[in-house]
């Protein structure tokens, strides 16, 4: 039997970098800490591209002070983004200058932060990462929690943290409730060419079936687009030649950078709401997506995991600085309250966008593009809807708040 004192399952960005909040905290760096992943250790390798993420600048603020953002060579700056209808005169700008920021956010490459954040992780000698394991039984208790592994092993800790995605094991396992709907859509990944170089700048359409976006890469001419659309609409774009692909991609971004060529795989992901309506039960709890997954339009799922993991190891070592027991159930009440505050506001907004673009009427429309325009025209209002795409407001974790401007 192996014991320690927290039980990590999943080592996607969530596990890998709670692991490591908790490695380098203050008071919490006593604690022995286990993850467990049922897939292999993230060697390093060049950045695939394959799949990655918009972050902004309260996650860079979290992982520059984890030491792993200096680390991460694909994680071009966007400075523009630039959204629009296709069919109306729907458009709203937004450029990092009018918003006294330099960056307005950074495309990361999945693959290379877990790779990061795991070689950081190497150093922590209180840290053991199992991986290529396979859970056969969760039993939780009261006082302390037991993971039997298919190969016998038996891991006990005292807190589990179920990181392990949207379709979590720990969560099922204790029979957590969760609300759920089906977006309707599926979103197509790739990676492509450009004719135009993209200049930083951070692009969406939305079209009638859905919102498409495209991220610049590192490179001038090369995006990441993330085309969400009906399952049926999806399933045709992943079946056709490239060719006639090229040509519809080009189409539906109204040729905003020129002809377009896929440059990789195209992978498709079913999209869905899920939100945990229990976060935690005995010394049992959720992070990111095993507690909440929405829709990628706005390109904050990942954002919110790491401010979940960054709040849950803020209020650890809070109790440990205090003297008092580094996990209870106040402690855990605590975290779900202040955490679900935040994913109810995404999940609403991102049900808004959705629902309010899906409205094909001409009323709709006229209301969305006068809606648009009109934003776009009062630079505070623009502001406050940036303050929140970046991470500089709400209620964030300390190690990922803005430094405060001296007078
Ligand atoms: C198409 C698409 C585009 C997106 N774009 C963005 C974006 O631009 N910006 C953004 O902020 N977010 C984005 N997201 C959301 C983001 O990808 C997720 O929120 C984030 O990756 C979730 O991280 P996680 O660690 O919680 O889960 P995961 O990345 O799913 O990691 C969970 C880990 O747990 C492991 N695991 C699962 N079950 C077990 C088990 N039983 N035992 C052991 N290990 C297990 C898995 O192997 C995996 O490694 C996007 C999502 C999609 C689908």
């Amino acid at each position: 039997m192996q014991t320690s004192d927290v039980l990590i399952v999943g080592g996607g960005s969530a596990g890998l970098t709670l692991a490591l909040l908790l490695a380098t905290g203050e008071h919490s760096q006593k604690l022995k800490i286990t993850l467990l992943e049922q897939g292999p250790a993230p060697e390093p390798t060049a950045p695939q591209l394959q799949r990655v993420s918009a972050l902004n600048q309260a996650s860079k603020r979290l992982l520059t002070a984890l030491g792993v953002w200096q680390g991460l060579t694909a994680n071009p700056a966007y400075q523009q983004m630039d959204v629009w209808e296709a069919d109306s005169f729907a458009r709203i700008q937004f450029d990092a200058h009018s918003q006294n920021e330099t960056e307005l956010g950074w495309i990361v490459d999945n693959q290379q932060l877990c790779q990061q954040l795991y070689q950081r992780l190497k150093q922590y000698p209180q840290v053991q990462c199992l991986f290529g394991c396979s859970i056969q039984q969760i039993n939780a208790g009261d006082e302390q929690n037991l993971v039997t592994l298919s190969d016998g092993t038996v891991l006990l800790a005292k807190l589990l943290v179920g990181a392990d995605g949207a379709e979590s094991k720990v969560r099922q396992s204790q029979q957590m409730p969760l609300a759920f709907w089906d977006y309707d859509h599926h979103a197509l990944v790739a990676v492509i060419k450009t004719q135009q170089p993209h200049g930083q700048c951070a692009r969406q359409v939305f079209l009638p079936t859905g919102p498409l976006a495209l991220l610049p890469l590192s490179e001038p001419h090369l995006c990441s687009i993330v085309w969400s659309t009906s399952p049926e609409h999806a399933a045709q774009l992943l079946a056709i030649e490239e060719q006639q692909f090229n040509q519809a991609l080009t189409a539906a971004t109204q040729s905003a950078l020129g002809v377009l060529q896929v440059q990789s795989a195209r992978q498709k992901y079913p999209l869905k709401m899920r939100y945990a309506t229990q976060w935690q039960q005995q010394q049992v709890v959720l992070v990111a997506d095993a507690a909440h997954t929405i829709h990628p339009l706005a390109g904050q799922g990942m954002n919110l995991g790491l401010m979940d993991v960054a709040a849950l190891a803020e209020l650890i070592n809070q109790q440990m600085a205090k003297n008092l027991p580094w996990v209870s159930q106040r402690m855990l009440r605590q975290y779900e309250r202040w955490r679900k505050a935040e994913a109810q506001q995404l999940i609403a907004a991102m049900e808004l966008f959705k629902r309010g673009f899906s409205l094909p009427s001409p009323l709709a429309k006229l209301v969305r593009a006068v809606g648009m325009k009109s934003t776009n025209q009062l630079p505070f209002l623009k502001q406050k809807i940036m303050a929140a795409a970046l991470g500089n407001s709400g209620d964030l974790p300390l190690l990922a708040r803005p430094v405060p401007v001296k007078d």
